[in-house]
């Protein structure tokens, strides 16, 4: 059975095929810069020559609001649902809804499946969710925490469990997703009970171009003192801020680390600002959980930079976080464990695989949707 996955953005369209017997990816590829000079499509086939029919495409969806707890096949009444939650995801969920309209076209016989980034979220408890605002904003307008990433925490979660020797379901930790958007959860047996991104994915900790937290009367001030407008606000905290604003470089970490090594001071404050803040979300999910079998990074950041691994880490070994050098070094891939045998909280590196968790929620939804209609036709319905 091949599922195709599908990433509808603003500027790019981005596919992969899984081949589900295997659960490998076949082929893939991506659209950029759409509507743009120099629009670019690329696209990898991994050979054979077996070509079957695509039996089902799932879809990645930001924002599933309060409704979606899990990953929906897409009918009128959810693509409505999708829709309704545009005004909460204004950047993302009208792109999806294109891209879901175009593949419903072009693949008009097979069940289209939405999977949220939301829904992993969606089991945090109400102290976790509700911001501290007059309650009615969030009974009638659903303001409210939501959390993003979720694919990709409940993937690297499901890993760790794995390798922790456990069920997917059980593992108690924390996940940082540290990409160009970052993210931490704290997972208690297999749910997650806190993350670190709000309403939206500007809460929370320093990112490429995000600041993350901070003190909301700024608003109020660059407002009242330097008369910008609330677009331009919006612009500045989303997209000239964080790694890139704080260095002035880039919002690249690599580049960043680059112009540190070089003696920029501002790049070296960026990078100790963000692994400041990363570090500080750790200790407050610790508190959080009242107990950490691991902490896992993915993303990026979290599989590829050792270095700043070490910057985050290293003041937490009396916290029961203990560093291997050799095994956090650089230049290794795949799953690994880069913690000292003897660390009481294990530290772990799982690169993600969002894609992947999208074609097995299709596929699952596929199964179910074929057994109950054996169980109707078994009841003569
Ligand atoms: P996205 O959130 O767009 O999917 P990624 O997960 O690919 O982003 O993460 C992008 C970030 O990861 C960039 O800041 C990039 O500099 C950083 N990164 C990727 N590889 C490395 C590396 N080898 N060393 C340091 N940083 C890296």
């Amino acid at each position: 059975m091949q599922i195709l996955v599908l990433n509808c953005g603003s500027s790019s369209v981005k596919y992969h095929l899984f081949d589900m017997q295997t659960e490998r990816d076949v082929a893939g590829g991506m659209v950029e810069r759409i509507g743009e000079v120099g629009a670019l499509a690329m696209h990898r086939w991994a050979g054979g020559s077996a070509r079957e029919e695509v039996a089902a495409v799932g879809h990645r969806v930001v924002h599933g609001g309060e409704r979606f707890v899990q990953a929906a096949l897409i009918t009128p009444q959810v693509e409505q649902s999708i829709e309704e939650c545009a005004a909460l995801a204004p950047l993302h969920n009208p792109h999806h809804l294109v891209g879901i309209r175009a593949a419903r076209q072009f693949f008009p016989q097979v069940p289209h499946v939405a999977v949220f980034d939301t829904a992993f979220h969606q089991s945090m408890p109400e102290r976790a969710f509700l911001y501290p605002l007059p309650y009615e904003f969030y009974q009638e307008q659903r303001i409210r925490r939501y959390g993003f990433h979720g694919t990709s925490h409940r993937y690297v979660a499901g890993r760790a469990a794995r390798l922790l020797g456990r069920d997917q379901d059980d593992f108690t930790g924390i996940t940082c997703h540290l990409g160009n958007g970052c993210s931490l959860a704290a997972i208690e047996e297999g749910r997650s009970v806190d993350t670190s991104m709000g309403l939206t994915p500007l809460e929370g900790l320093m990112m490429g171009t995000r600041s993350g937290d901070i003190d909301p009367a700024i608003i109020f001030h660059l407002a009242a003192q330097e008369k910008l407008t609330l677009p331009q606000i919006d612009q500045l905290l989303n997209s000239q801020s964080g790694l890139l604003g704080v260095s002035g470089v880039s919002n690249d970490l690599r580049q960043v680390q680059e112009a540190a090594a070089e003696g920029n001071h501002r790049a070296e404050l960026a990078l100790e600002l963000y692994a400041y803040r990363v570090r500080k979300y750790i200790g407050a999910y610790l508190a959080v959980l009242g107990r950490a079998e691991a902490v896992v990074f993915t993303a990026g950041v979290g599989e590829h930079s050792s270095q700043m691994r070490r910057c985050i880490l290293e003041p937490l070994a009396s916290l029961g976080l203990v560093l291997d050098a050799e095994r956090n070094r650089d230049g290794l891939a795949g799953e690994r464990e880069i913690s000292q045998p003897s660390s009481p909280i294990r530290l772990l590196v799982i690169p993600t695989n969002e894609e992947l968790v999208i074609a097995r929620d299709t596929r699952d939804i596929l199964r179910s949707r074929a057994s109950s209609s054996l169980l109707r036709s078994a009841h003569g319905r």
